[in-house]
């Protein structure tokens, strides 16, 4: 069995404790690797990689930073396949999805990076006759960078990308139930010329080494992506070190169709946005609200539909719906689906676990699942669920739909389907949402501010308000 290491100063290497977590396949419920317990000790080894390292990835000319970081993007895309089959291994989501999706945009995320960098600009004032202001934008330091199982490269990718463009060494903690591309990619830095110690990757639990990062004097900004709760132990850890915080959180987002829109992009993006990834995306639109005119014309269609979706083995490319994430994972997705029927939902599909035969008898699936017929109020409607699970749920009114959309303690992305510019522009305005899609979903412009509000997060990723993140901003002035 593969036993994983963390990557400190430019190499593999085994956790201090000696100890380790398993790794289960999520398809099949096995062992399949080994995975660093990290903690303090290791934590130490690689701040002090980073230290020794920093002035000089700071002063690296912009070029040779983004040569660099283009050259890991290039050999991620050249490594495509065995990148998707590990991502699909260690998450459970269907082998075309991490094909198509996760690693081409893990390798964009670097290639993307490493060609805004050179238009960084910083400000600058003139104080007529008397002075010039200038402000630089220099490397925070030492970046700390905590990434989720859901879009495990992608995510980890993301952070890193933005921070080593930057100027910044970076701290980085991938997901302890999903580590292994974040594993690889120490191997694609070490071929790809990065100097040692610019990144190190540290594996293991959040309540150890996590926390320990959070926690670290010598890491002034920290970079995270999980769960809402996750993100207020991290704030009251960082907030009061006067850490610099990037939080993206939770979501539960709305996917609004009006009786106008062109309804079969609308039901098929509904799908995909419904149960992508089992429903594993914190942008997945789970609350779905259609214009009553078109509700049940859209409800039939929709449920439809989600019975063609195939789940299977994540490592068949016919597969459109693969396992959910852990056995804990699994079980709260069921008890959800319990409560919906408590709370008065109606079952139009799913429901249910999925067994399947031979090589993934013991994985976690469950079939994509769909009710009516519950309040928005509900806490069905407004707990993020995190899996194959949408509500359907009849409007008649744009202010009506607008108060349920917002009633949630969410903020993260919602999506509007309209004809009418007029509306979409009103609904946009009115959504609170640190994301509104107007006639799709997912289309992503890596130049965007990314994240949300409420308790969706703190912060936008994304474009230059990334570089801004991962800077440190000082004003000079310069008397004439
Ligand atoms: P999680 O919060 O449990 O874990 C995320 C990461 O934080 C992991 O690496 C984990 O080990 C680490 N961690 C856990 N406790 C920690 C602590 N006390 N200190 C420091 N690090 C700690 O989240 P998850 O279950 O891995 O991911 C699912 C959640 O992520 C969902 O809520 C989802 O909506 C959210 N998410 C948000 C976005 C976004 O962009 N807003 C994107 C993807 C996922």
């Amino acid at each position: 069995m593969e036993k994983l290491k963390n990557f400190i100063g430019g190499k593999f290497v085994a956790p201090h404790s000696r100890e380790y977590l398993e790794n289960i396949e999520p398809a099949t419920g096995k062992v399949y690797s080994l995975v660093p317990n990290s903690d303090a000790h290791d934590l130490e080894r690689a701040v002090e990689a980073a230290n020794k390292a920093l002035p000089q990835w700071a002063a690296t000319p912009l070029e040779q930073r983004a040569a660099i970081l283009a050259r890991i993007g290039d050999l991620i895309e050249q490594h495509l396949d065995t990148f998707a089959e590990a991502e699909s291994i260690d998450t459970g989501k269907p082998i075309t999805l991490a094909r198509t999706i996760d690693i081409p945009r893990a390798a964009r995320n670097f290639r993307f990076f490493a060609h805004i960098l050179e238009g960084f600009a910083s400000e600058s004032y003139e104080m007529p006759e008397t002075a010039l202001n200038v402000t630089l934008r220099q490397p925070v330091g030492i970046a700390g960078c905590i990434s989720p199982w859901n879009l495990p490269l992608y995510l980890f990718t993301w952070k890193i990308a933005p921070a080593l463009a930057a100027g910044n060494c970076v701290i980085g903690k991938p997901s302890e139930i999903t580590p292994m591309t974040a594993f690889l990619l120490g191997k694609i830095c070490q071929k790809a010329g990065l100097p040692p110690g610019v990144l190190n990757i540290l594996h293991g639990e959040g309540k150890t080494i996590g926390s320990a990062i959070v926690a670290h004097p010598a890491i002034p900004a920290i970079s995270f992506t999980g769960g809402t709760r996750t993100g207020a132990e991290i704030a009251r850890i960082a907030a009061p070190m006067f850490k610099k915080l990037s939080l993206e959180l939770g979501g539960k987002n709305p996917f609004i169709v009006f009786a106008d829109a062109d309804y079969e992009q609308a039901l098929q993006t509904a799908i995909r946005s419904a149960f992508s990834n089992q429903g594993q995306i914190c942008l997945c639109g789970s609350r779905i609200f259609i214009e009553r005119r078109i509700y049940n014309r859209f409800r039939k269609d929709f449920v439809e539909a989600t019975q063609k979706l195939t789940v299977g083995d994540p490592l068949k490319p016919t597969t459109k719906v693969g396992a959910v994430i852990s056995k804990q994972h699994f079980e709260k997705i069921l008890s959800y689906i319990e409560l919906a029927k408590i709370e008065g939902g109606r079952l139009l599909t799913g429901g249910h676990p999925v067994k399947l035969k031979g090589r993934c008898k013991n994985g976690w699936f469950i079939a994509p699942t769909v009710f009516d017929r519950l309040s928005p109020l509900c806490r069905t409607n407004q707990e993020e669920i995190f899996g194959p699970v949408a509500t359907l749920m009849p409007f008649e009114t744009e202010e009506e739909v607008l108060e349920y959309a917002n009633s949630v303690r969410y903020g993260l992305a919602a999506s509007v389907w309209t004809r009418d510019l007029q509306r979409a522009l009103r609904v946009s305005r009115t959504l609170q949402s640190g994301i509104v899609w107007v006639n799709c979903w997912m289309l992503r412009d890596l130049r965007t501010p990314f994240g949300g509000m409420k308790d969706s997060g703190v912060g936008r990723e994304g474009g230059y308000e990334a570089l801004r993140f991962f800077t440190e901003p000082k004003n000079v002035c310069l008397k004439y």
